[in-house]
């Protein structure tokens, strides 16, 4: 079925969504702050729209695709918003989402919060999906259109879930890209190439899913058994990565904030615990 929409934002993620629903034959109207941003767009058959107002009235459903949630309020502003869904899949903290979601209620819409979990050229392929909460039922109306962008995970009515969920996988995403580059910068001071360490690195990454089940088992159940990696021994490992880091100038930030977590771990009593008790001194203090 074809589902007219509006979507604002076209930066790389919104300018492969509209590429995808004009491709499934949904009629889109555009608008961005830059319009020669939507050439291309209109070509292949959008609807420019002068105005952000003028692209709100367009349509009931209301996709951004925006750098962070004050772009919303400085694009819809001026809009006439009474009977809209707008779903925002621009990424920001969980409590900008509960505000959005209170500002869009105050003007009559509602606010379904959205996280994208691919890159621009994965929009709307096998890979792609997306976290979504806020109210069910107006989700629901609409989980068929955006099911084109990519797999729609619905994760609950609490408008600050998807953004949670989101910002989780960009802190593991980002940490751990941070963590590669890191790593070949260390074997990068012995004249090693990036390619020649890249299948131990490799082989690394990959051996991180046997410690999954750990975590699940050991913080779901607040229980941190076994003494084959304790944070003792694992601390004295960050402080060698730490020490690594110094003698060859390779800056030492991400290592440091890691062993100081050890080392907290082992001023609160944790020594003799397996590696996984490092999350009593990362989860929220009561
Ligand atoms: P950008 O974050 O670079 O920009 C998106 C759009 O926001 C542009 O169209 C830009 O307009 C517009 N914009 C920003 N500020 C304002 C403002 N104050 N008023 C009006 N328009 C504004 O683009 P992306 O497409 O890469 O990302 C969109 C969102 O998706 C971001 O929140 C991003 O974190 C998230 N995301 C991105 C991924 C990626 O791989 N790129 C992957 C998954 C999620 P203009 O063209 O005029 O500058």
């Amino acid at each position: 079925m074809s589902t007219p929409l509006t979507l604002i934002g076209l930066g790389p993620m919104g300018q492969a969504m509209v590429a995808k629903y004009l491709e499934h034959g949904h009629p889109v109207t555009v608008w961005n702050r830059t319009a020669s941003r939507a050439d291309d767009l209109v070509a292949r058959g959008a609807v420019r729209a002068d105005t952000p107002r003028d692209a709100v009235a367009a349509n009931r459903l209301v996709v951004l695709s925006l750098t962070d949630y004050q772009a919303m309020y400085d694009v819809l502003g001026d809009a006439e918003l009474a009977g809209k869904t707008v779903v925002n899949l621009s990424s920001d903290t969980p409590d900008k989402t509960l505000k959005a979601a209170a500002w869009l209620a105050e003007r009559g819409a509602e606010l379904v919060v959205g996280g994208v979990m691919v890159p621009a050229p994965l929009v709307g392929e096998e890979a792609a999906y997306v976290f979504y909460s806020g109210p069910k039922a107006v989700f629901e109306q609409h989980a068929e259109v955006l099911a084109v962008i990519g797999r729609t995970e619905y994760l609950g009515e609490d408008h600050a879930l998807a953004q949670l969920f989101y910002q989780a996988q960009l802190d593991f995403f980002l940490t751990t890209l941070a963590a590669t580059l890191h790593s070949v910068a260390l074997v990068r001071t012995a004249g090693v190439t990036a390619a020649q360490f890249a299948p131990y690195l490799k082989d690394n990454a990959e051996s991180i899913w046997m410690y999954l089940e750990e975590t699940i088992t050991a913080v779901d159940r607040g229980e941190h058994p076994g003494d084959l990696a304790n944070i003792v021994m694992m601390g004295a490992t960050a402080d060698h990565v730490v020490g690594a880091s110094e003698a060859t100038g390779v800056d030492a930030g991400l290592p440091r904030a890691v062993q100081d977590m050890y080392r907290r771990a082992i001023e609160a009593g944790h020594g003799q615990e397996s590696w996984t008790a490092l999350y009593e001194v990362i989860k929220p203090a009561k």
